[in-house]
C-alpha cells in the first residue's frame, strides 16, 4: 500500500500489468522498475509521487540491486540462532529443525553454518529473497532474530 499509494492509481495498463496495485507488489519484489510506469515518470502533475516512490525504492533510476547479506563477524557470538531460524536451512537441513548444527558435508541449499565460534553464509542464491523464479519472498528473518544484530539485509 505505500508503494501504491505514489502511483497515479488510474489502472492504464501501459506497464503491462493489470492494476497500479499489481505493478506495486512487483515493485516491492523489484521484479519491475519505476521507469515502467511511463504516466508517472512522463506526466508532469505526479512529479511530486515519483519523487516519494524513489525515496522508498532507495534507487533514483530504479535500477535493480544486488542482494547482500553481511554478518558482522566482531558482533557474532556463534550462538547459531540464524541457523536454526532460516527457512531455507529448517527446509533443507532436517537437523537444524532440531536446533542442532547441520549435517557434513554442507547440502548444496544450506545458508548458514557456524564454524569455530562464528556464523558463515555458505549460499546466498538459495535465499528466499531471490530463490525460484517468481516466488520470491519478503524475508527478514536471519536478521529479526539474531540478538547480536550482527546480520544485515542490503541492496547495493
Ligand atoms: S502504467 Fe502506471 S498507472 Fe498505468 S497501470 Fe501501470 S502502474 Fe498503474
Ligand atoms: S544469530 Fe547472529 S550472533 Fe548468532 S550466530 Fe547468527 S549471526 Fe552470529
Ligand atoms: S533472508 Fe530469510 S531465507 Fe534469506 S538468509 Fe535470511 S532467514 Fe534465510
Amino acid at each position: 500500500m505505500e508503494l501504491y499509494k505514489f502511483l497515479p492509481q488510474t489502472n492504464c495498463k501501459k506497464c503491462g500489468k493489470p492494476t497500479c496495485m499489481a505493478f506495486a507488489l512487483d515493485l516491492l519484489k523489484r521484479k519491475v522498475k519505476i521507469k515502467e510506469c511511463t504516466p508517472l515518470v512522463e506526466e508532469d502533475k505526479y512529479k511530486e509521487k515519483l519523487e516519494k516512490l524513489k525515496e522508498l525504492v532507495g534507487d533514483e533510476e530504479g535500477e535493480e540491486k544486488e542482494l547482500r547479506i553481511n554478518v558482522n563477524e566482531d558482533d557474532c557470538d556463534g550462538c547459531g540462532i540464524c541457523v536454526t531460524v532460516c527457512p531455507v536451512n529448517a527446509r533443507y537441513c532436517y537437523s537444524t529443525l532440531s536446533g542442532k548444527a547441520p549435517e557434513y558435508p554442507p547440502d548444496s541449499h544450506q545458508l548458514f553454518v557456524v564454524k569455530k565460534g562464528k556464523c558463515e553464509l555458505l549460499a546466498l542464491e538459495h535465499c528466499r529473497r531471490i530463490a525460484a523464479e517468481g516466488r520470491e519472498r519478503e524475508c527478514r528473518v536471519c536478521e529479526t532474530y539474531c540478538p547480536r544484530e550482527a546480520i544485515k539485509i542490503e541492496y547495493v
